[in-house]
């Protein structure tokens, strides 16, 4: 969090001034107008006077102000007029802190060392920008839990529903995929709330949902390698119509009659599909496949 070590996430000065439409739209600036929502979305994390908060895509400060209830806040605002804006609201307020960043190359390592209080959590909140939600998820993920190790760390994200009930979505259901393998590796995810489009100015295409996670300090199953084990998850479900075999097969390069002898080594069915494996056979399958 230091400047020197995020320096990179720090929004160049050329792209400061009032973004024009099409900018703000790829910022997916869709502002929260339902105060009763923004409440519920606070009330899953309960921030405290020991707590560090760290508030993604601020915006016009809908979660903010209820945030600033914590020891201590950060937020992260890519869009300078906006990210200006809120410092003056809270110029008064030394707990509060806007940075100018991006929020998918920020740096995140140093998080649990800002907690006003070694026995705080670290809690992350945010009504994500939709295209770019999995991506500042998958940067917050990566630090998760290394940081968890040290603090607790909860996050409250606001995404678009569909991948929210990606990411939470359990072995056998239709939405369970690489996104939800990999996200339920790092974190206990559950799907909070759904919220209407109604609820923000302008109003999105598509509904939105909360998610709560609890970050993990150590994976729910054993993984050696964990680049390795996302290149077989991301392998299996890269042809989600073919059986496990099949798609590993193409996904990994690797002959299909040497991963079925594998595959039924392991006792996993090869005509099995991805998206019937829980965390644990994934876990088994890495395992027993060869690494690069
Ligand atoms: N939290 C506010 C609310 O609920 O009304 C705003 C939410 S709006 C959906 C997303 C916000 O994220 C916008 O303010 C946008 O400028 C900001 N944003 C977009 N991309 C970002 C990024 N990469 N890093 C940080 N903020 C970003």
């Amino acid at each position: 969090m230091t400047p020197r070590r995020n320096a990179r996430a720090t929004v160049r000065p050329a792209r400061a001034g009032r973004p024009t439409r099409g900018r703000r739209r790829a910022l997916g600036q869709h502002f929260l107008r339902d105060e009763g929502i923004a409440r519920r979305i606070v009330e899953l994390l309960r921030p405290g006077l020991s707590d560090l908060v760290v508030e993604i895509g601020p915006g016009e400060g809908a979660l903010t102000g209820l945030l600033a209830a914590a020891g201590r806040l950060v937020a992260l605002e890519v869009d300078p007029t906006l990210a200006a804006r809120l410092r003056e609201r809270f110029q008064g307020a030394a707990h509060v802190e806007v940075l100018e960043a991006d929020a998918i190359r920020y740096d995140y390592a140093g998080l649990a060392e800002l907690r006003p209080d070694p026995a705080g959590r670290v809690l992350v909140v945010g009504n994500l920008p939709y295209s770019v939600g999995t991506a500042i998820l998958a940067a917050l993920l990566t630090a998760g839990p290394a940081i968890a190790r040290v603090a607790s760390m909860e996050m409250a994200l606001m995404l678009q529903r569909e991948v929210a009930e990606r990411v939470a979505a359990a072995p056998g259901s239709r939405a369970y995929g690489s996104l939800s393998v990999l996200s339920q590796l790092a974190a206990e995810v559950r799907v909070a709330f759904s919220v209407p489009p109604g609820a923000f100015r302008p109003p999105p295409q598509v509904d939105s949902a909360v998610i709560h996670l609890r970050v993990l300090a150590a994976p729910p199953v054993a993984v050696a390698d964990p680049d390795h084990f996302r290149a077989v998850v991301l392998a299996a479900f890269s042809q989600r119509r073919k059986n496990l075999a099949n798609a590993l097969g193409s996904g990994l390069g690797l002959p299909v009659e040497r991963l079925r002898g594998r595959l039924t080594g392991i006792g996993i069915d090869p005509a099995r599909r991805a998206e019937t494996l829980s965390l644990a056979d994934f876990a088994r399958l890495a395992e027993a496949l060869p690494g690069a």
